[in-house]
């Protein structure tokens, strides 16, 4: 497979960043969750100095990198975007000791990752790999995740950023760089400072499926019924005795049976149980609530408090409470408003020679709540495979691609009027 002059770049890129542990820890309430994340921080800050990048600022208490391409394209023309990427990785796979290594021109069998522990990654399991015949893979020892999630992406926004500060005769408008922490336990890039970052449209560079975007995602939120009984003795307990753990049992049956996760698919919403914990005297049901459709999301909020109502009519008011606390919402209806956004995303994709592919997303993004924070946000895939497990891998080429595209939409946005 032919290289472009990227593949160096992103290549050691990404084998740098993915060697530095910054796993998130979904059980802190710290910000950022973990202190670790700051070693990617202190590196991307003082990678940014050293490719001149403008404005460059570590946010030492919110863990936040900021820095800044200035405006090459004349003073009337070029808009200003920004690039969003999150440099920790999921706590559900090992992160530290990451070992990444290249496997050149994949033959399309089965890879051995790590030959002391005989762990293997096969296309028999990861069909997806066959995709790749040919290219170079960046791989794991099958001990760890390798955190292309989401450092693919900062490897590609990186290149490109050292790629238009050498050559200033490239007309862009000004592009903002944001890297945030806590992406992966639900950060939503809340300690991003939108004043500070200074730019009114973004994209975040996350996910896997190298061409494909997203400006559509769920709304979600999580409810907590709670269910308070009454304990006494069993022998003497008619009349007397409230069970809660059954008033969660029944108020989990009262759910409508096919709505589910795993009964869904495309833009079908869900319920989800999250858990269910309790006793005699008190009992707690937990659930998460999606849909991308607005209307319907209510709905089901909607019958969620409809349930609690019936079984505090049946039981006492005063037995069931139920809280109902958003998570986010969906992207689209403000991305729809900025309708450039998705027109210059799918041109620069297609301009790199790629079939832009959209799905409603299911899921949220840090995207989701910045556009609902006033910084429309849509999604560029990072192209990375296997996410958040032992097998994750990149493909060189991937990277280098999601370098193109960003250099089109560079250009495309320093062609749009101000
Ligand atoms: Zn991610």
């Amino acid at each position: 497979m032919e290289r472009t002059p990227f593949y160096e770049q992103v290549r050691d890129r990404l084998i740098r960043y993915a060697r530095v542990d910054t796993q998130s820890d979904r059980r802190s309430s710290e910000t950022p969750t973990s202190k670790k994340q700051f070693d990617l921080a202190y590196m991307l800050r003082d990678e940014l100095v050293r490719i001149g990048a403008a404005d460059v600022w570590l946010d030492e208490a919110k863990c936040v990198v900021y820095g800044r391409l200035p405006a090459t394209a004349p003073a009337d023309k070029g808009m200003a975007f920004g690039l969003v990427t999150h440099m920790d990785t999921a706590p559900d796979a090992p992160g530290a000791g990451c070992k990444p290594w290249v496997l050149e021109d994949y033959d399309g069998g089965d890879i051995l990752l790590n030959p002391e522990e005989g762990i293997i990654m096969s296309p028999r399991d990861f069909p997806n790999l066959l995709n790749y015949v040919g290219q170079d893979l960046i791989l794991t020892d099958g001990t760890t995740l390798l955190g292309g999630d989401d450092k693919a992406a900062i490897a590609a926004v990186m290149t490109m950023a050292e790629h238009l500060l050498q050559h200033p005769e490239l007309p862009h408008g000004e592009i903002a760089l944001g890297f945030t922490p806590d992406e992966e336990v639900g950060g939503l890039a809340r300690d991003l400072d939108l004043t500070r970052f200074g730019v009114k449209v973004a994209y975040t560079l996350d996910g896997d499926y190298l061409g494909y975007y997203e400006d559509e995602t769920f709304n979600a939120s999580h409810a907590t019924v709670t269910f308070e009984g009454r304990s006494v003795h069993t022998g003497t307990a008619k009349g007397i005795l409230i069970n809660a753990a059954e008033m969660a049992a029944e108020f989990v049956s009262l759910l409508p049976p096919r709505e589910k996760p795993q009964f869904t698919e495309g833009r079908e919403g869900f319920f989800h149980l999250v858990s269910v914990q309790g006793n005699v005297e008190q009992a707690r049901v937990d659930l998460i609530v999606r849909d991308h459709n607005a209307g319907l999301f209510a709905r089901r909020e909607q019958l969620l408090r409809d349930l609690a109502a019936q079984l505090a009519e049946k039981y006492g008011p005063e037995r069931v409470s139920l809280t109902i606390t958003p998570t986010y919402r969906n992207m689209k209806e403000v991305i729809d408003q900025y309708p450039f956004l998705v027109e210059n995303l799918t041109k620069a994709i297609r301009l790199a020679g790629l079939d832009p592919q959209s799905i409603a997303f299911r899921g949220g993004t840090d995207g989701s709540a910045l556009s609902h924070r006033g910084l429309p946000c849509p999604n560029l895939s990072a192209g990375y495979e296997n996410a958040h497990g032992r097998f994750e891998y990149v493909p060189i080429r991937s990277m280098e691609k999601n370098v193109e595209i960003l250099l089109h939409l560079a250009r495309l946005f320093g062609e749009t009027e101000a």
